[in-house]
């Protein structure tokens, strides 16, 4: 077969992103392995579209990218959308411990991250270093992430004022994979507000179901 790159860096790019199309029939090893891996990325392309086949230790994500292909090709079907936890649920525990912190800070905003360990399977909360906290701004560093351990769920809050993912936030959230969930009307007697979405590889996509244990749609 010729090589799809004379470069040897253009090649090392495509290899760390490959394409690999749906056989007609039967499996393929090669999206098998991409499927299965441990950590990694590339495109699956079928008859009815392109899909975005992302691992994370925590996360296996299939997802669409492309509308079903105009042209009439001999391909199988990419098997359609998936985003799984394999970490699975995060302890309902934690958020709360969250959101005590969060109203504690009021009227501020304020940031938490869920961490979690590959090797353990334990989750933990880390927070960051709050450089300068208003209730419309939240200048911060973000916590230093050991060995092993994954950024999962990036929470930050909007203090009084409504949740929604700003400006900031896209900018924030366009490079990184992780659930990004927002908090507004902490002091509201109506009630919290909340956003949240899955950032994978510049795609803000909604989240299927509740990533925490606990909830009322918990299986
Ligand atoms: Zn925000």
């Amino acid at each position: 077969m010729s090589a799809l790159a004379e470069h040897p860096t253009a090649a090392a790019v495509l290899d760390a992103i490959p394409c690999y199309p749906v056989p007609p029939h039967g499996r393929s090893p090669a999206i098998d392995a991409l499927r299965a891996a441990r950590a990694g990325r590339g495109l699956v392309v079928g008859a009815d579209g392109v899909i975005l086949v992302l691992r994370r230790p925590w996360l296996a994500l299939d997802v669409p990218i492309t509308e079903p292909l105009a042209a009439s090709l001999p391909y199988g079907d990419t098997g359609g959308p998936r985003a799984d936890l394999r970490c699975g649920l995060i302890p309902v525990d934690l958020l709360g411990c969250v959101l005590e912190r969060f109203a504690g800070a009021l009227p501020n905003e304020s940031a938490a991250f869920i961490l979690w360990n590959e090797d353990s399977g334990l989750f933990t909360l880390a927070w960051p270093i709050i450089e300068e906290a208003t209730p419309s701004r939240l200048v911060y560093r973000p916590p230093s992430i050991a060995p092993g351990w994954h950024l999962v769920c990036d929470i930050h809050s909007h203090g009084d004022g409504p949740a929604f993912f700003s400006s900031t936030d896209d900018a924030d959230d366009a490079h990184a994979t992780k659930i990004a969930l927002v908090f507004g009307r902490l002091g509201n007697p109506d009630g919290t507000m909340m956003v949240s979405r899955l950032c994978a590889d510049g795609l803000f996509l909604p989240l299927p179901r509740s990533p925490f244990s606990g909830g009322s749609d918990d299986q």
